[in-house]
């Protein structure tokens, strides 16, 4: 779907340190309140690890190998979780209570398997996945909706759902394949991530790039050769989408997490990646194994004191110039 300019954000998964500062940030502006509080439109899940909703990357969505639309299907209450409360007034106040407790028994959260991972000690590996709508080129939460309700803007192609024309049928959250269009019963209308668009108009970052503790978020225009989006995804090669396979073409891209050597059983150390190959192709393509090898020599060059325009791009001394807004 072709749009004037495009909006597009880098993570560097070797810098996020799972703080959820970006969760709150997200949660606090736009999503605590008027039925959106089991919305995330920011989340940051565990991998390997279900995330969130809960195994939604087996729920469906997207297009298939010819550009059909497949629509998947919804994620329930229980995938999301079911949000709780306390018993606050009878245990704090009234001591009608002796224990504080929720008032459901929690089933499953954002976060229920958090830093769980994969493999044994001393093997054991996880990583942090932030994740947001990732705007893309060609959306099928957009190619779903017979209200034509979902459209991206000209001036940087950004994904809205326009609530006035939404009726609610939620054909979107089903053929969203990352499951980031959420429906808000108490208004029958689908809502998602707005990419922060009143902020992004007024020369701001999105809330949760902005406070974003381990400075792992670049946002900029695809178009923008000097800006950080071309040099990252186009130029240096190091960024890479989450899932291209759905077919969606998304404009959020991830610089994919090296990781400590394995051991062998007596101890010696392999020369051998924790977090599988495998694995990270699974979830960022056939390129991860070229990136790796291209972030490992770039950090031993800077190690070693030698120059490294990606190093020094990538530890992003100067949080402002992380974005590019114009
Ligand atoms: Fe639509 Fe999902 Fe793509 Fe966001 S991630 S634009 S909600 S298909
Ligand atoms: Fe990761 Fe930044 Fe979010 Fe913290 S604020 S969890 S470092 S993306």
């Amino acid at each position: 779907m072709a749009v004037k300019r495009q909006l597009s954000m880098v993570l560097d998964l070797n810098k996020c340190i799972g703080c959820q500062t970006c969760t709150a940030a997200c949660k606090l502006m736009w999503t605590n309140r008027n039925g959106r509080e089991f919305m995330y439109w920011n989340n940051v899940e565990t991998q390997p690890g279900l995330g969130y909703p809960r195994d939604y990357q087996n729920m469906g969505g997207g297009f298939d190998a010819d550009g059909a639309l497949r629509l998947g299907r919804q994620p329930s209450q229980e995938d999301y979780g079911i949000p709780w409360e306390y018993n606050y007034e009878e245990a704090l106040m009234t001591g009608t209570d002796p224990w504080l407790r929720p008032h459901v028994k929690p089933t499953w959260g954002a976060n229920w398997d958090e830093d769980q991972g994969e493999g044994d000690y001393p093997n054991s590996y996880y990583f942090y996945l932030p994740r947001l709508c990732n705007h893309c080129a060609n959306p099928g939460c957009l190619a779903a909706c017979t209200r034509n309700a979902i459209y991206k803007r000209q001036e940087d192609g950004i994904v809205l759902v326009d609530q006035e024309r939404c009726r609610g049928y939620r054909y979107c959250v089903n053929a969203c394949p990352y499951k980031k269009v959420y429906f808000n019963e108490q208004i029958s209308k689908s809502e998602k991530c707005i990419f922060c668009y009143p902020r992004i108009e007024k020369g701001l970052a999105t809330a949760c790039a902005r406070q974003c503790v381990g400075r792992i978020r670049w946002i900029g225009y695809r178009d923008d050769e000097e800006g950080p989006i071309h040099q990252l995804v186009e130029k240096h090669k190091v960024a890479l989408p989450l899932h291209a396979e759905w077919g969606t073409q998304p404009n959020v891209f991830y610089v994919p997490p090296l990781s400590p050597s394995k051991y062998a059983a007596d101890g010696r150390e392999l020369d051998e990646p924790r977090i599988p190959l495998a694995y990270l192709e699974s979830l960022f393509g056939p390129r991860v194994g070229e990136v790796l090898d291209t972030l490992q020599a770039e950090r031993q060059a800077k190690a070693e004191g030698r120059e490294s325009e990606l190093m020094d791009l990538l530890i992003g001394y100067n949080h402002a110039e992380m974005f590019k807004l114009s």
